[in-house]
């Protein structure tokens, strides 16, 4: 029987536009791989682009598109030099996180190729970890809110409400037990410094003692970020606060070949959203040259997750088929964008991704 789904396609700014038409590229070379598998893809306007010539940068349609969808594919919205008055950016993805209750941002972190990581002696598969960020509260509550006293002082409170803390560790130690890897979730935060922390803390210790089977470690921010670049193959599932979420996983992105190499989805109880965790790039914006990988790999990243909602193999089937397409694609040609230090377009990536898919010469 076919399985159709509802896509809404949000490609946003600059680079996210070229990356996006990769992803949506491979999910048509999946149907032709799996023909029981049907994706009705509806492209809608977001972002910073859409703000400067519709006055708006989330229309109606493109809110009712994403509520009504099975599952929304986003490219990057933003533009530096787009802002709203208090000088912040325009900013959808994170009303969309808001809105849709997106709590939990999962971004994987995989080096696919020893040439991807600026460390030394560490080989493919060898660092192979996911940063769990709270997608909804902490630092970000404040992004409408805070002080501003004249034009001297303005300030941002750090908010962690209990049932937010319980359940983005809830799913981190659900993460650590499906991949069933180390077994090990490490809650990253300041617990030595702000109460704030010292609460999400306790949240985590409360959480992470309903399950027996996990192992549980803590670590302070800077730490973590000294530990993930000393030894990242010490760790496994990695839950934190939504700023160092956002600061932590660019951290380890580089350590894998960078932005144009990190998936990301960020997931609630009724709604999920795919995106690459880079932004528009404005730098190689237009030159058609981004990385579509990471955007590839969040699109297998909706199967997986819509493959589990749904309780639908032929999805998880087809997840695992766009990983080790990207896989062998990578372990033929690790330099492969300039990015990465070579000299392919983004175009010509997905369709050698997409030719080694539908050989299916990867499985
Ligand atoms: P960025 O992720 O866009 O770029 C950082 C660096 O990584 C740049 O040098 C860029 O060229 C490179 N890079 C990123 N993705 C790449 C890819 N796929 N292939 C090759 N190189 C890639 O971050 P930024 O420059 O800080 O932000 C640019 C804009 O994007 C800003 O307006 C920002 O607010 C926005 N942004 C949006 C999102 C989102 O939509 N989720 C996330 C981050 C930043």
């Amino acid at each position: 029987m076919t399985l159709a789904l509802r896509i809404a396609s949000v490609p946003g700014d600059g680079i996210g536009v070229d990356v996006t038409a990769e992803a949506v590229k491979v999910l048509r070379s999946v149907e032709r791989r799996f023909p029981g598998l049907r994706f009705a893809v509806e492209e809608q306007a977001a972002g910073a682009r859409c703000y400067l010539e519709r006055g708006c940068d989330m229309p109606r349609e493109t809110w009712d598109a994403c509520r009504s969808a099975d599952a929304i594919l986003l490219g990057a919205c933003g533009l530096p030099d787009v802002r709203r008055t208090d000088g912040t950016e325009i900013a959808p993805q994170l009303d969309l996180r808001r809105e849709l209750d997106l709590y939990a941002g999962v971004r994987p972190v995989y080096l696919f190729h020893e040439a991807h990581t600026p460390l030394k002696g560490i080989g493919a598969g060898e660092i192979d970890l996911v940063i769990v960020r709270e997608s909804t509260e902490g630092l970000f509550v404040s992004r409408d809110a805070g002080v501003r006293v004249g034009g001297e002082v303005a300030d941002a409170q750090l908010v962690v409400p209990r049932r937010g803390a319980a359940r983005v560790a809830e799913a981190a130690c659900q993460l650590a037990r499906s991949r069933a890897k180390k077994r090990l979730v490490t809650c990253v935060d300041k617990a030595n410094v702000l109460g704030s922390y010292a609460f999400f803390r306790k949240v985590f210790d409360e959480t992470v003692a309903g399950h027996p089977d996990l192992k549980a470690a803590r670590l302070y921010a800077d730490a973590a970020a000294l530990w993930l670049v000393r030894d990242p193959r010490a760790f496994d599932v990695l839950v934190m606060e939504n700023m160092f979420g956002d600061i932590l996983s660019d951290l380890a992105a580089s350590l894998v070949g960078g932005m144009g190499m990190a998936p990301s989805a960020d997931i609630g109880p009724a709604h999920a959203v795919f995106q690459p965790a880079h932004g528009s790039a404005p730098d190689i914006a237009g030159k058609g040259i981004a990385n579509p990988i990471a955007a590839i790999l969040s699109a297998a990243m909706m199967l997986e997750h819509l493959g589990g909602t749904r309780g639908e193999p032929r999805l998880d089937e087809a997840a695992g088929a766009v990983r080790r397409a990207v896989a062998a694609f990578l372990g033929k040609v690790p330099r492969s964008t300039p990015d990465l230090g070579g000299t392919l377009r983004c175009a010509e990536v997905g369709d050698v991704v997409c030719e080694i898919l539908e050989a299916g010469s990867s499985s």
